[in-house]
């Protein structure tokens, strides 16, 4: 009997089995997460290469869990879009990135927000809805609110994506394609994404200054996204030779460890004061 169980177990490898629980560990973690709002945000510094200011924060979620330890987001969030959490997610990732920026502009600082979306929030008319009337309510001028959108969360159902997106583009908000070049048909979604922005992905970015199809990529691009008179802001920027590449191809802002690590947001309004470009 218990050897037969042995056998049994041996078809798997220990190695998935563990993944595997591990999944579902997480999984059960985030239920109670999200409802204890275990959550914190960080904010990394955007800088605009034409102005020569910081213009902008990206909100990057970080989760502590009691019994796990910390948790980082390319983990969890894959899984809280299976499970159908990750819009509860965005819920609070939204309101806390609002309070946080009504802050920054009580100190007087103008700077905006970034908001990672997720493909089921695009799909979700309610999300779409509660963002709109929050800025109907004028909880929020839309000029100060960027939406970071991944390709591949558009791909699957690509009418319905677009259509609420032109709701968020109509409402006033700016849309960025994230992770820009990785996807899937990206070129032929740049025809029907109603957006202002794309996000260079860090794997074209962080060997920007050795890496000389990295440079033809970039350059290319950046110079394909300014005749759609859309902007380009290129993350990963480590060094200075790659800011400085970038700057000399015209890309209108970057983000990366070179200019700041995602801070927490009571210490970026400090931050901000201190920061003078390296
Ligand atoms: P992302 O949106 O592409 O965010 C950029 C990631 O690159 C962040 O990782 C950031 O900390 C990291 N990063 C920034 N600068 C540099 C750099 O110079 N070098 C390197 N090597 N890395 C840099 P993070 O915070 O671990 O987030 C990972 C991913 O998790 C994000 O990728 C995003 O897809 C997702 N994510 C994070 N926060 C949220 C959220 O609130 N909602 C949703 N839906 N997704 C989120
Ligand atoms: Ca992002
Ligand atoms: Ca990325
Ligand atoms: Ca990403």
């Amino acid at each position: 009997e218990g050897r037969a169980a042995g056998e049994r177990w041996c078809v798997f490898e220990p190695d998935m089995e563990s993944r595997h629980l591990r999944k579902l560990q997480v999984t059960e973690r985030l239920q109670s997460a999200i409802s204890e709002r275990q959550f914190s945000l960080l904010f990394q510094p955007q800088y605009d290469l034409q102005a020569q200011r910081v213009h902008s924060a990206e909100a990057l979620i970080r989760w502590h869990d009691d019994v796990l330890g910390p948790i980082y987001p390319d983990e969890f969030i894959p899984l809280a879009e299976s499970s159908g959490m990750i819009t509860q997610i965005t819920d609070w990732v939204f309101d806390e990135s609002l309070a946080q920026l009504a802050r920054w502009h009580r100190a007087g600082h103008s700077l905006g927000v970034s908001i990672n979306l997720s493909a089921r929030d695009i799909l979700k008319d309610d999300f779409i809805d509660r963002v709109i009337a929050r800025i109907d309510q004028g909880d929020v001028d839309p000029k100060w609110l960027m939406l970071e959108v991944t390709e591949s969360a558009v791909v699957e159902e690509l009418d319905h994506a677009v259509a609420n997106l032109q709701r968020l583009y109509d409402a006033g908000v700016s849309l960025a394609i994230d992770d820009f070049g990785t996807g899937f048909s990206s070129l032929a979604q740049l025809k029907v994404l109603p957006v202002h922005e794309l996000k260079i992905d860090k794997s074209f970015v962080l060997n920007l200054s050795m890496d000389l199809d990295d440079q033809k990529i970039v350059r290319s691009t950046i110079e394909m996204a300014h005749h759609l008179g859309l902007s380009v802001i290129a993350e990963g920027v480590e060094n200075e030779a790659s800011m400085q590449l970038l700057s000399s191809m015209h890309c209108n802002a970057i983000q990366g460890y070179f200019l700041s690590k995602p801070i927490a947001s009571d210490d970026i309004m400090t931050w901000l004061s201190d920061f003078r470009m390296p």
